[in-house]
């Protein structure tokens, strides 16, 4: 039986809605289509006048300029984005991959990212009318503080994701900046305007974690509480394996985030989406809760993953069972 939500029934602002295009956003992520294709920018386009939802997608920036703190973080996070890069050195470096991997280890313990891993580019997780050269994605990842993300869908839960943001901002600045002084060429990617590419598959791809049911990843260390940011180069960096802790069997039988989500938009199954079975989140049920709560992030704070402390154990505990069944 469905737990108790004091957030339904939701109903949509009439403004906002008066905004909706003709076209679904499920079509435009290609729910329902059997056949791979690469991604269409649906959402947080640079230039909302690019995408079908443009008009929407300012409706959510002009109802959290409404409250207190939002445009100064999002001009702090700008600031971040618009810092000049150092200038590339003229000698390429030339180092082991494995030792250009393990050179970002310097950056987590300098606290200016959480985690970090290292992809070979695929052509799919460009958007389709981008190219990306780059022949390698590193990812990063930084952790929400778990109080602030628990008050979703709170304002204080849409500044904090702001704030997490500006710091994948400013760390993947940072080491882009770092590899033009060593004389390799970097394009820093950062959220939630990635405008390149989609970030979540590269992460999956260098052990950032499974996609849940509620569309985002999960790992042991930040549950679902973490937000992405990236840098393509052609350092020769060694890439970083994937991570699986049996989410997709925990998922199977969990439906926190289901019950939790306001406007019902968590399916129960995984769907078909561009030729690929996932967990997916129905875009069109979802946005305009999104939109008048500054970033909803329910379903990331109820997931019993993102609970500190919480995915170490849970992992482990899967880890002996899957054992125990082979
Ligand atoms: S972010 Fe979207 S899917 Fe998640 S709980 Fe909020 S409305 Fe539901
Ligand atoms: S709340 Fe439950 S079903 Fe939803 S993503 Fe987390 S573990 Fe999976």
């Amino acid at each position: 039986m469905a737990r108790p939500n004091r957030h339904r029934p939701f109903r949509p602002d009439p403004a906002q809605m008066a905004l909706a295009p003709a076209v679904s956003g499920n079509a435009i992520n290609g729910l329902g289509e059997a056949e791979p294709r690469r991604p269409r920018m649906v959402y947080w386009a640079p230039d909302a006048d690019d995408i079908a939802h443009g008009d929407m997608q300012r409706y959510f920036y002009q109802q959290s300029a409404k409250v207190l703190g939002f445009a100064d973080k999002r001009a702090a996070r700008q600031e971040v984005i618009d810092a000049p890069m150092p200038p590339l050195a003229a000698t390429p470096r030339d180092a082991r991959p494995e030792d250009w991997t393990a050179d970002l280890a310097r950056f987590v313990e300098a606290g200016d990212c959480d985690r970090t891993g290292v992809a070979a580019m695929r052509a799919e997780w460009a958007y389709a009318d981008r190219t990306v050269p780059q022949s390698r994605v590193i990812v990063l990842g930084v952790q929400h503080d778990y109080d602030q993300i628990a008050t979703a869908p709170e304002p204080e839960a849409g500044l904090e994701v702001v704030t997490q943001y500006t710091r994948a901002a400013a760390a993947a600045k940072k080491i882009a900046g770092w590899l033009r002084e060593q004389g390799w060429e970097a394009e820093p990617v950062t959220g939630p305007m990635t405008s390149a590419i989609t970030l979540i598959p590269p992460a999956i791809a260098c052990g950032f974690g499974e996609l849940g049911k509620h569309g985002s990843l999960i790992n042991p260390e930040f549950g679902a509480s973490f937000r992405l940011s990236a840098v393509l180069t052609d350092a020769p960096f060694a890439t970083t394996p994937p991570r699986a802790f049996h989410v997709d069997d925990f998922c199977a039988s969990c439906q926190i985030c289901e019950d939790a989500c306001p406007p019902a938009a968590l399916f129960p199954e995984k769907q078909t989406v561009r030729g690929e079975t996932k967990w997916y989140v129905d875009f069109d049920r979802c946005l305009p809760f999104f939109n008048q709560t500054h970033g909803c992030a329910i379903c990331i704070a109820v997931c019993p993953w993102s609970r500190p402390g919480v995915g170490i154990n849970l992992a482990e505990k899967l880890a002996r069972r899957a054992e125990r069944a082979r």
